[in-house]
C-alpha cells in the first residue's frame, strides 16, 4: 500500500488509516482478540497507521494486534484533556496500555469544538508541543468537525497535522458548508499541515458509493490519506482495493445491520424524528428514543443526524 508524508512531519503513513473507533464499546463492542486480528490482518496487509482516541475504549484491541508484529506501526490518538498535567496522563496511559515507547500523533480530540479550543486548551497543547520536543509523540494534531477549527488550527506553528471530518455530502461538516470545510482544508495543506480525512462514508451513509466517496475525498488537495473505521478483514480487503483502484465486489455489504443505537451524542434536536417513516422515533427527557418493535432499519434517519448520534450496530 502507498505511503504518503503527512506534511512536514517525518511520518509517511498508508493511504488507507486504520479508524479504530466502530470497533470498540462506543459502537459494536468486539472482544480485543476479535478486534485485533481485523487489526493485524491490515497491518499485514501494508497499513501502517492506526487512528485511535482515548475515548474510543480500544487501546487493548491494538496492542494485541501489534504483539510479535515486526513492521512499522503509527499510532494517532486522541484527548479531551484540557490541563498540562490531563493531558500528561493521557500520553502516559496510551503509551502504557499500547506497550510503546513512542506515538505518531497526538490530537486535542476536538470534534464539535470551535477556535476557543486553543485558549481553553492551551495548557494541554503545550503540553503535546513539550512531549514532541522529548520525542515522546512525534507529532502535534488537531481533530475537529468544524471549519473554523480547521482555519484556525491552518495558522498555528504547534500544530503538525489536522484530522477534519469532510465527506462528498458535507454531512456533519460545522460550522460552514462542505465547500468551506475543503477551502480550509487547502489553506491547512498551503500551510504545510499533514492532514488526513475522517468519515469520508458520512458513518456509513455513502456505502452505495463508495468510489464516488473516496474520489471526492482525494481529490481535494493534501488529502490523500483517508481513516476508515473497519471491524471485518472483508472490509479491509474492500477499502485497500479501492484505494488501489482494483475490481471489488460492488454488493459486498460490510456490516450486518442487526438494530438502530442512538448514542450519548445527541442533544435532542428532534431532526430525526421528522425523517421516520414509521414513527418509531420520538423525544424523551431530551434524547431521542427508539421504538424496536417498529423500527424497520431503513436508515432514513441516519442523514439527519448532526451529531452522528445514529448508528446502524
Ligand atoms: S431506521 Fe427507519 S424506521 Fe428506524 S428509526 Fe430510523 S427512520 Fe425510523
Ligand atoms: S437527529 Fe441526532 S441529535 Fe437530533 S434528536 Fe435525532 S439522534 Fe438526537
Amino acid at each position: 500500500m502507498r505511503k504518503v508524508p503527512l506534511g512536514k512531519t517525518s511520518l509517511a503513513v498508508s493511504q488507507l488509516c486504520f479508524g479504530a473507533l466502530p470497533m470498540g464499546p462506543l459502537q459494536r463492542d468486539m472482544p480485543p482478540e476479535e478486534g485485533a486480528r481485523v487489526i493485524r490482518h491490515a497491518l499485514e496487509r501494508g497499513v501502517n497507521f492506526i487512528d485511535t482516541a482515548q475515548a474510543y475504549g480500544t487501546y487493548d484491541h491494538i496492542r494485541l494486534a501489534k504483539e510479535g508484529y515486526g513492521g512499522e506501526i503509527i499510532i494517532a490518538t486522541k484527548s479531551y484533556a484540557e490541563t498540562y498535567q490531563e493531558m500528561e496522563r493521557a500520553i502516559r496511559e496510551a503509551l502504557t496500555a499500547l506497550d510503546g515507547d513512542a506515538l505518531g500523533i497526538v490530537h486535542l480530540h476536538a470534534a464539535r469544538v470551535g477556535p476557543e479550543l486553543f485558549a481553553i486548551r492551551s495548557e494541554a497543547l503545550r503540553c503535546l508541543v513539550d512531549y514532541k520536543k522529548r520525542g515522546v509523540i512525534r507529532a502535534v494534531g488537531v481533530a475537529t468537525h468544524t471549519v473554523p477549527t480547521v482555519r484556525a488550527a491552518a495558522g498555528r506553528d504547534d500544530v503538525d497535522v489536522i484530522f477534519p471530518l469532510i465527506n462528498v455530502r458535507g454531512q456533519g461538516v460545522q460550522g460552514g458548508s462542505r465547500d468551506e470545510m475543503a477551502e480550509a482544508i487547502l489553506e491547512a495543506h498551503s500551510r504545510g499541515k499533514g492532514l488526513y480525512a475522517m468519515k469520508v462514508y458520512a458513518g456509513g451513509n455513502l456505502l452505495h458509493d463508495r468510489r464516488g466517496a473516496l474520489d471526492y475525498v482525494l481529490g481535494l488537495p493534501g488529502m490523500e490519506v483517508v481513516a476508515i473505521g473497519m471491524v471485518d478483514e472483508k472490509e479491509v480487503d474492500m477499502n485497500i482495493k479501492l484505494l488501489q483502484d482494483e475490481e471489488v465486489d460492488e454488493n459486498y455489504v460490510p456490516i450486518t445491520t442487526k438494530k438502530l443505537v442512538i448514542s450519548r451524542f445527541c442533544r435532542g434536536c428532534g431532526s430525526c424524528l421528522e425523517a421516520c417513516p414509521n414513527g418509531a422515533l420520538s423525544l424523551s427527557e431530551g434524547k431521542a428514543r427508539v421504538d424496536e418493535g417498529l423500527c424497520i432499519l431503513c436508515g432514513y434517519c441516519n442523514p439527519l443526524c448532526p451529531e452522528f448520534a445514529i448508528r446502524m450496530v
